[in-house]
């Protein structure tokens, strides 16, 4: 294949901007998926994709294209998430290319998404193609767009393409465009073989996976290959190219982009960022690999029938070959049982990932409310991270606790600024700066702990401003805060399932909530009970459930006996679901509903 005529590129946007419809647009003009096999958002293959209408995973598709000039090129398309929560997927995806089509939708203008996407791709030097996609919409304000476009992405709007994925305009125009901008990869086919694993899949007849872009040499069925990062060799079974189904060919050549199998079983081999190179001339070094991506939030799951704890484990295993960028380990909790502690890049990420569990792999789980680590400092010199309330020591042993922080950049209009302010401000925010893009429009930046945004602050924003902002995040380590361990005491005997972390300020008004909805939750005893929220030995919050029996046989008048057997046996089972805590039995009920995400 002639280096001079494949072009690599990406298609980035604010989520719904519309890629994927773009995307469509661009296989049908170039005839790779022919009219009557057409859906809709193609290459969103997860059928959860296309339920929710985002894309999570990036898909490489090849094209052939003849253009103007009469010569045929190979264009490789590599659709990518938008969503925040997957932003190492575009990462990864621009890092395989010399171009990009940045989309912005010409009535909603520029939003967070756009100039975090834009900016990965400036950085990664490739070039950036304009295209203001909706134009059929009344709505639509392309001037205004591409005011904002010149001075919040600082990109030249001069030949600014004016399209819409939806009704077909312009779709010549960008691939030409293509075409003309994006420069040909580099590439020696003669060195030794260096080829970037960008992403890698799962399959259950195949193996591993690995979608590959060759830099230098050539890859091809049954050369003996080694990877960089790990020992041992493995032989090419199969080398293709993506139409966008696999399909195979002899070789890839340098600048082509495609798939390659070897009988590897597991993901952890073929890791994502890591240099293919041949065994018998390996390259010098490796390629510049990635950034690896570390889970942020967590939580755990635990499956709802206890015998299906080995069934989660497969399935989340097959998940994780999927996507490296989930982490887990086993842990058993007093209330749930057997389960797992699951790591995600964000909440989305989390939420996807417990949908694919039941949809894909059939297990039905119970997800715990999501947390995130703090680190503490101790007061003989070490530092600790903890994962959960159990984990932290005593407070006397407690230098300082630190929590992760995100920078938060929201985008809206300038009539929301002031509830957007305010509920940065109620969630611990630190106010970062304030600029208008246009008379109607603000970027405004936030400091928030990260543990503060994932409670639901995403859910919060929209409502306050009526789903008219959108945000993006980049994480900024951990800072002090004035954090403390809130331990709930039923019956005088503290219960680590119950006991939370927070802020200082908010322990009382936490405690007591918690506090007032075990009160509900917990039925009468034969004695008082009381529930107590306490830091360290202070109490902070005290109420009590009074003593009663609950008499089932009162409704059972006149003497029949079998009849008050069974009632007898049915309170007898409903006290099986009951844990044990000192001497007061906690419905299982409790436990799940001051854990479940709502
Ligand atoms: P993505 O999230 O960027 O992949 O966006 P999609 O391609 O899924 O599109 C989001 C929504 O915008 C869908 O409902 C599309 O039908 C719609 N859409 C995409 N392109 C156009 C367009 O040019 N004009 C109009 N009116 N709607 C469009
Ligand atoms: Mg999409």
């Amino acid at each position: 294949m002639d280096r001079e005529r494949i072009r690599n590129f990406s298609i980035i946007a604010h989520v719904d901007h519309g890629k994927s419809t773009l995307a469509d647009r661009l296989l049908e003009t170039t005839s790779t998926v022919e009219l009557r096999n057409m859906k809709n958002q193609m290459l969103d293959s997860l059928e959860l994709e296309r339920e929710r209408g985002i894309t999570i995973k990036l898909v490489p598709v090849r094209m052939d294209y003849r253009a103007e000039d009469g010569v045929d090129y190979v264009l490789n398309l590599i659709d990518t998430p938008g969503h925040v929560d997957f932003s190492y997927e575009v990462s990864r995806s621009l890092a395989a290319c010399e171009g990009a089509v940045l989309v912005v939708d010409a009535a909603q203008g520029v939003e967070a998404q756009t100039v975090a996407n834009a900016y990965l791709a400036v950085d990664q030097g490739l070039e950036l193609i304009p295209v203001l996609n909706k134009i059929d919409l009344p709505s639509a304000q392309p001037e205004r767009v591409c005011r904002e476009i010149e001075e919040i992405v600082g990109i030249d709007t001069t030949d600014t393409i004016h399209a819409s994925a939806k009704e077909g305009v312009g779709i010549a125009e960008i691939l030409e465009r293509v075409v003309r901008d994006v420069p040909p990869p580099l590439g020696d086919p003669d060195a030794p073989l260096q080829a970037l694993i960008f992403d890698s899949v799962y399959d259950n007849y195949r193996g591993v996976i690995c979608y590959v872009r060759v830099v230098n040499g050539v890859l091809k069925a049954g050369e003996q290959v080694l990877f960089m990062a790990l020992e041992g060799d493995h032989e090419v079974e199969e080398v293709g190219v993506f139409r966008p189904g696999m399909s195979r060919v002899e070789a890839l050549g340098p600048g082509e982009v495609g798939y390659f199998t070897c009988g590897i079983k597991t993901i952890a081999e073929a890791r994502v960022g890591d240099t293919v190179t041949e065994s018998v001339r390996p390259a010098a070094a490796p390629l510049p690999g990635y950034r690896k991506v570390k889970p942020v939030v967590f939580c755990g799951f635990y499956p709802i029938e206890r015998d299906e704890i080995q069934q989660l484990r497969e399935a989340l295993e097959k998940l994780q070959l999927n996507d490296s960028a989930i982490f887990f380990e086993p842990e058993t909790s007093a209330a749930l049982g057997f389960g797992f502690r699951c790591g995600f890049l964000g909440l989305l990420h989390m939420d996807i990932a417990k949908e694919r569990l039941s949809r894909e792999f059939g297990v039905d789980l119970v997800a715990t409310a999501p947390n995130v680590v703090y680190q503490i400092q101790l007061t003989d010199g070490t530092v600790m991270e903890a994962h959960r309330p159990s984990d932290f020591p005593e407070a006397t042993k407690i230098e300082e606790i630190r929590e992760p922080f995100i920078r938060c950049t929201l985008f809206l209009p300038e009539g929301f600024v002031g509830p957007a302010i305010q509920l940065c401000q109620e969630r611990r925010g630190v106010y970062g700066s304030l600029e208008y893009m246009s008379p109607e429009r603000v970027r405004l930046t936030y400091d928030l702990p990260l543990a503060e945004f994932i409670l639901d602050f995403h859910d919060r924003l929209k409502s306050v401003t009526r789903g008219y902002a959108s945000l993006d995040y980049e994480h900024l380590g951990f800072r002090p805060s004035q954090l403390v361990k809130v331990d709930i005491l039923i019956n005088e005997e503290p219960v680590d399932a119950f006991s939370f972390i927070c802020h200082q300020d908010a322990a009382y008004h936490r405690g007591h909530g918690v506090a007032t909805k075990l009160k509900d939750l917990i039925p009468r005893q034969l004695f008082e009970v009381p529930i107590q929220a306490a830091i360290g030995k202070r109490v902070i919050v005290r109420t009590n459930i009074k003593a009663v029996r609950k008499d089932v046989l009162a409704k059972c008048y006149g003497g029949d006996i079998t009849r008050k057997r069974k009632l007898l046996e049915k309170q007898k089972e409903g006290k099986k679901k009951m844990k044990q805590i000192g001497r007061v039995s906690i419905p299982q009920e409790a436990f799940l509903a001051f854990m479940e995400v709502s």
